[in-house]
C-alpha cells in the first residue's frame, strides 16, 4: 500500500481526524484548523507552502496517517495481558464515580471526569488537557484546559462533534508543567506519535486516557437535530448544546438563548431520520478502545448500546499501563471510584462492535491496496493476531465493503 508523503495527501485520502496537531507543529501561521461545512468536519489549511522539514515532522506525528502502539516491557510491566481484540490489560472494572455530582453530570460513570478531578487534587499534574462546549458557540467543540474541579466538570459528557484537541499540544509542552491528556483514541495516538518527535512529553505528559471511540458525527448531524426539533433560530441562538450526560446516556438537548429547551433521545440523535455521517478514516481505525492510554473508559452497555433511555451509568475502566494501574488502586483506595472487579471478557461484552472493526481491520486495509490508494502506516497494533480469530468469509466481507465505499469516493476529501 502506498502512504501520504505530505499533509495534503493526508487530507485528500480522507486520513485526517481533525485532532489539530498539524496546526501546532507547523504554527498557526501556516496551518490553521478550519471547518469544512458541509459537512462539518474540521480539516487543516494551509495558508503558506510548508518546507519539507515542517511536512517530516506532521508525518511523524500525525496519527491519522500512523500509528504505533507498541507493548514495552518498562511501561507495561512484564505480566500484561494482550488481547488480540482490545490490546494490553492488567485489570478491567465495572462502575463509576463515587461522586453523585460527577456521575450525574457526566457521559456514563463519570469515569474520565473523576479521574481527572483526582490527578489534579492529588497533585499529580498541574492541568489537564481534554475538550468542552464553546461557550460562544456552544454546538461547537473547543481544547479545554483544567487547573481545579469545575474545570474539569465543564468538560464532562460525551462531544459527538468534531473537535481538535491537539491544536496547541507543543504550546502546552512550552509551559514545562506535567499534565494529563484525555481524548480519543487518536487524540492519545497523536500524543504517543510525539513521544519520538519530542522528548518533552515523556517528562511533562504525565497520564493518559481515553474513551472507547466508535466515531463521531459530522457538524450537520447536530444541525439536523436543531431542524427534527424545531429549534428556533438555529446554532447562533443557542446558549447550550449538549450531547449526552446528567443521566445516562441522558438526551441530546438544545437551549435557546431565551432558555427554551429542545431534548432529543439518545438513540434517536444517531438512528432517526436524517442517520449521522462521519469521517472515512474511523472505518479503518486499528484502536478503536484506546490500547495505548495508561487507563481507557468505555460504556458497559451489554451488547454495545443502550436499550432503553436512563440506562444505569456505568463503565468499564481498564488499566493497561503499570502507572494507569497504580493510579485506579490509588482512586479506589481514596473512594474516589466506586467499582467492581471483572476481567478482558466484560469488554468482548459489551464492545463488540469495536472488536469487529479491530478483528476486520487487515481486510479493509487490503482494499486500499486494491484499489491502488493511498492508506496510513498501522505499526504495533496486533492485527495479524486480531485477524487470526475470524474466518474468510467475514474477511471477504470487510475487504468487499471497504473497496465498495472507497469506489464510491467516500475517503476523497479536499483541503479547505
Ligand atoms: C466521539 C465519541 C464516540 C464514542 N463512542 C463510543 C463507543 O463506541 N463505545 C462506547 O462504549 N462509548 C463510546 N463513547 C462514550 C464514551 O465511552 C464515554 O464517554 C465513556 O464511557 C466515558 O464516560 P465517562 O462518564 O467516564 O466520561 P466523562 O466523565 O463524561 O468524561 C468525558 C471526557 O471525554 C472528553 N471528551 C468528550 N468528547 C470528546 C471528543 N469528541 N474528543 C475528545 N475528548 C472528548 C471530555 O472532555 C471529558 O474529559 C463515545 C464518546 C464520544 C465522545
Ligand atoms: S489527523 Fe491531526 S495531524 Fe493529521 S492531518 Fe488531521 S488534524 Fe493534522
Ligand atoms: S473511531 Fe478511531 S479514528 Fe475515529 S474518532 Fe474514534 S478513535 Fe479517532
Amino acid at each position: 500500500m502506498n502512504h501520504p508523503r505530505s499533509l495534503r495527501e493526508i487530507v485528500e485520502n480522507g486520513l485526517c481526524v481533525g485532532c489539530g496537531l498539524c496546526q501546532s507543529i507547523a504554527g498557526g501561521d501556516r496551518v490553521e484548523m478550519t471547518m469544512v461545512d458541509p459537512p462539518g468536519r474540521l480539516r487543516p489549511r494551509i495558508k503558506t507552502p510548508l518546507d519539507d522539514q515542517t511536512e517530516q515532522a506532521i508525518l511523524a506525528g500525525c496519527p491519522g496517517a500512523l500509528i504505533d502502539e507498541p507493548v514495552v516491557p518498562g511501561r507495561h510491566g512484564a505480566d500484561v495481558k494482550v488481547d488480540a481484540s482490545f490490546g494490553p490489560w492488567h485489570r478491567v472494572w465495572k462502575g463509576h464515580a463515587s461522586d453523585p455530582e460527577i456521575h450525574h453530570m457526566a457521559s456514563s460513570g463519570g469515569a474520565l471526569t473523576a479521574l481527572g478531578i483526582f490527578l489534579l487534587e492529588t497533585n499529580k499534574v498541574d492541568f489537564v488537557l481534554h475538550v468542552a462546549a464553546s461557550k460562544e458557540k456552544p454546538m461547537r467543540t473547543e481544547r479545554h484546559l483544567s487547573f481545579d474541579r469545575a474545570q474539569v466538570l465543564e468538560g464532562a459528557g460525551s462531544r459527538y462533534g468534531p473537535s481538535s484537541p491537539l491544536i496547541d499540544f507543543t504550546e502546552q509542552l512550552d509551559k514545562g508543567k506535567p499534565f494529563a491528556v484525555i481524548g480519543k483514541p487518536c487524540d492519545i495516538s497523536g500524543v504517543h506519535n510525539m513521544r519520538k518527535v519530542d522528548p518533552r512529553v515523556d517528562e511533562l505528559v504525565k497520564y493518559t486516557m481515553a474513551f472507547s471511540c466508535g466515531t463521531f458525527a459530522d457538524l450537520q448531524c447536530s444541525r439536523w437535530m436543531l431542524d427534527r426539533q424545531g429549534v428556533p433560530g438555529g446554532e447562533d441562538n443557542l446558549s447550550l448544546f449538549r450531547y449526552r450526560g446528567y443521566g445516562c446516556p441522558g438526551p441530546t438537548r438544545a437551549v435557546t438563548k431565551d432558555g427554551q429547551v429542545f431534548d432529543e433521545p439518545y438513540l434517536e440523535f444517531w438512528y432517526g431520520p436524517h442517520g449521522w455521517t462521519h469521517q472515512f478514516r474511523c472505518k479503518i481505525c486499528p484502536d478503536p478502545t484506546g490500547e495505548m492510554t495508561d487507563i481507557s473508559i468505555s460504556d458497559a452497555w451489554p451488547g454495545g448500546g443502550p436499550t432503553e433511555e436512563e440506562w444505569g451509568g456505568s463503565c468499564l475502566f481498564i488499566s493497561r499501563t503499570l502507572k494507569g494501574d497504580a493510579l485506579m488502586q490509588e482512586a479506589i483506595d481514596a473512594d474516589v471510584v466506586t467499582v467492581d472487579e471483572t476481567d478482558i471478557a466484560a469488554l468482548h461484552e459489551c464492545q463488540p462492535h469495536q472488536a469487529v472493526k479491530k478483528d476486520g481491520m487487515n481486510a479493509r486495509l487490503q482494499a486500499i491496496a486494491d484499489e491502488g490508494g493511498i492508506g496510513p502506516v498501522f505499526r504495533n497494533v496486533r492485527l495479524d493476531e486480531a485477524a487470526a480469530q475470524r474466518d474468510t468469509e467475514f474477511h471477504e466481507q470487510n475487504r468487499a465493503g471497504t473497496r465498495e465505499r472507497i469506489r464510491k469516493g467516500v475517503n476523497r476529501e479536499s483541503l479547505p
